[in-house]
């Protein structure tokens, strides 16, 4: 693989807005009503610092507590997405779950991450404080961000921050 080759994988219960936040970043454009994903994967080349990326963002259908972690979702990523919905009190329980599902599957203490809060501009039926992600994520060494696919708001972000979480556990620039 080569050095500017990178693996997103993008994970978090149903509904949250995977879908929609992938979409806005690689097609700009915002779909109502999007059929629950199977699976996908896109491909993006993000400029990023001083270099260029070739990523592949992968969409997966969503996760629960009884879900087992997909080997496809954790051999050969670089680095995780997980996905709350600001609205869903639920989804941001399930982050702190899946979480601990991908360090169990590929034995490690930590991975490269960034949690994100969706949804932002249902602000009116909001469940989760903005403190609470990030608590959350400096807990678990992640970066954090909300954004809304919809409104788009914070998109490139989240895979910019992505990118920074991997080079900066990888020494020289040389991810696998
Ligand atoms: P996924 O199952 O996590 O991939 O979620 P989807 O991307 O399919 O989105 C689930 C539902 O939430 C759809 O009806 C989307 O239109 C809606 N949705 C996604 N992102 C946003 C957002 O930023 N704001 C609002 N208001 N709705 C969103």
């Amino acid at each position: 693989m080569s050095a500017n080759k990178r693996r997103i994988a993008v994970l978090g219960s149903r509904s949250v807005g995977k879908s929609s936040l992938i979409i806005q970043y690689c097609q700009n454009e915002f779909v109502e009503s999007y059929y629950p994903t199977i699976e996908s994967t896109f491909a993006k080349t993000i400029d990023f610092k001083t270099s260029k990326y070739d990523c592949e963002i992968i969409d997966t259908a969503g996760q629960d507590e009884f879900s087992i972690l997909n080997s496809k979702h954790a051999i050969g990523i670089h680095g995780y997405v997980l996905v709350y919905s600001v609205s869903s009190r639920n989804s941001f329980d399930m982050i702190q779950i899946v979480y601990d599902k991908i360090i169990d599957f590929c034995g490690v203490t930590n991975i490269p991450c960034v949690i994100v809060g969706s949804k932002i501009d249902l602000d009116k039926s909001r469940q989760v404080k903005s403190e609470e992600g990030q608590k959350l994520a400096k807990t678990n060494d992640a970066a954090w961000v909300e954004t809304s696919a919809k409104s788009n708001i914070n998109v490139a972000k989240v895979f910019e921050l992505c990118l920074n979480e991997i080079e900066k556990r990888t020494p020289n620039n040389q991810a696998e």
